[in-house]
């Protein structure tokens, strides 16, 4: 999607930039890798190529094809896990080349590896003593950081820049996070709002996803403040799965798994998937992509997903119970298709694996446990102030009828200035019925 390129973008630019700091530059090339590096090994007269170990099937064979060509052409390859905190093939050898299926499991191994290896130094001048970038004047026309309308996106279709990308965002936003040490030692994510107009998480997952910032970056700060204040906070503060080294813990407990099961995002040849019969119904799934189910707590969060590209944690698993088995009854898989479209930090990993658990189909199977998208909102925004901003159609609604818009009487939606069925839709499913069917359904 168009707000998750401009962060890519963002990223180059800095990237760039800092480069140039140093008395060198990014050089972008575009194509089929196949096509693009024997070129370029010719053009430049390579030697060494360095890159980073990519866990994701389609990466993996990408990379294994360029590994094979630079052979060919007698270039050195380097490969070095970094974006993990730990090297994924390491911890699947250790139980016996299965992925772990609980988090406990997973830290079960981890003690045995010890703490992950700590960040190599920044790059800086000295590193780059004798090394030399030819920069030529075609290569401002030939290599530059490419336009969104070069990457087929329209510019119109970005939303507020609320999260510009980079390396240097990156760091400003850690540094200013690491600052609130009590926030830190007393972060427990399932306390955290998903109604909360300024996000009540780091938000740090855009650039974790782009390698803006190392995942080892940031639990190694989180480890000096938690060891900082142990006087303080008993034991250094909360700890996994609910602390902030605990969510990292879960990005590792997601890659583990796409890493080590096949199919990892689809149903079918997926070992670990529950195979369900889910309904094909475009109207409903459009209704949930653009925000007109007509619950406005659902349709808010979509409308935060579609403009801005980021939302809260619970947030997602509203909306991805609403679409699955709580309400509609449709594919996961199609929830995740439009997630890595409009999502900032859409990672392959990660949004699989949390599709298959919200959805029941894999990890979770209290089928039982569904979400209102009446009730779980109300629970942190009574008064709705989260639907007021992101559905303003709404906004006059009083705070007794804002999550059931449909319930309140005619006298009052004409003062709000909205009628129901013309302005703002009427519920697509009666939310009481379809959740005891589909609970049938999975049982
Ligand atoms: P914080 O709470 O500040 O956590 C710090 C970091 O820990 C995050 O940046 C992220 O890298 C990691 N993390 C936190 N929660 C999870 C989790 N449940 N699973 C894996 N890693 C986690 N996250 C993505 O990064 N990309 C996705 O494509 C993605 N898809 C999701 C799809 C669904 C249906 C659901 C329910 C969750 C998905 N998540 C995804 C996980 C989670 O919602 C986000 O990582 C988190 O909300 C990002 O916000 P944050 O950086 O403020 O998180």
């Amino acid at each position: 999607g168009a707000n998750a390129r401009r962060f890519l973008l963002d990223s180059l630019w800095d990237l760039d930039g800092n480069l140039r700091k140093m008395g060198s530059r990014l050089l972008v090339a575009w194509g089929c890798p196949q096509e693009v590096f024997p070129r370029l090994f010719h053009a430049w007269r390579t030697t060494r190529l360095t890159f980073e170990v990519d866990t994701e099937p389609s990466a993996r064979r990408r990379d294994a094809a360029v590994a094979e060509l630079a052979a060919q052409h007698g270039v050195e390859v380097i490969q070095e896990v970094s974006h993990t905190l730990y090297d994924t093939q390491r911890v699947l050898a250790l139980n016996d080349g299965k992925a772990p299926l609980t988090y406990k499991h997973l830290q079960k191994l981890l003690v045995s590896l010890g703490p992950p290896e700590k960040p190599v130094p920044a790059l800086t001048q000295e590193h780059l003593q004798g090394c030399h970038t030819l920069c030529q004047l075609s290569h401002d026309t030939n290599y530059d950081v490419p336009t969104l309308e070069e990457l087929g996106q329209d510019p119109n279709e970005v939303g507020p820049h609320l999260y510009p990308g980079g390396e240097t965002a990156a760091l400003a936003r850690l540094d200013t996070l690491m600052e609130k040490t009590t926030w830190v030692c007393s972060f427990k994510k399932p306390e955290t709002e998903p109604t909360s107009l300024i996000p009540s998480t780091t938000v740090l997952s855009p650039h974790l996803k782009f390698g803006c910032l190392s995942v080892r970056t940031f639990w190694w700060r989180l480890d000096e403040i938690y060891q900082g204040v142990r006087w303080l906070f008993w034991g250094g503060g909360e700890k996994p799965p609910v602390s902030l080294h605990g969510q990292l813990l879960w990005r590792e407990f997601f890659y583990m798994a796409g890493a080590g099961i096949p199919n990892f995002d689809r149903m079918v040849g997926n070992p670990i998937c529950l195979q369900v019969n889910w309904d094909d119904n475009p109207q409903h799934l459009h209704a949930w992509r653009e925000g007109r189910t007509g619950y406005p707590f659902i349709d808010s969060i979509m409308t935060q997903l579609r403009t801005e590209g980021w939302i809260h944690h619970l947030a997602r698993h509203a909306v991805a119970c609403f679409l699955t088995r709580g309400d509609l009854w449709i594919s996961w898989e199609e929830g995740l298709k439009v997630f890595e479209e409009l999502l900032l930090d859409a990672d392959w990993s990660l949004n699989a694996g949390n599709w298959l658990w919200l959805s029941g189909s894999a990890f979770f199977h209290r089928y039982f446990h569904v979400y209102s998208p009446v009730a779980f909102g109300k629970k942190t925004d009574q008064d709705g102030a989260y639907i007021r901003k992101y559905l303003p159609i709404l906004k006059d609604f009083p705070a007794e009828y804002i999550y059931e818009p449909w319930k309140a009487p005619r006298a009052v939606q004409e003062r709000a200035g909205c009628l129901v069925g013309t302005h703002y839709p009427q519920p697509i499913v009666e939310h009481g019925v379809v959740r005891e069917r589909n609970m049938g359904r999975m049982k």
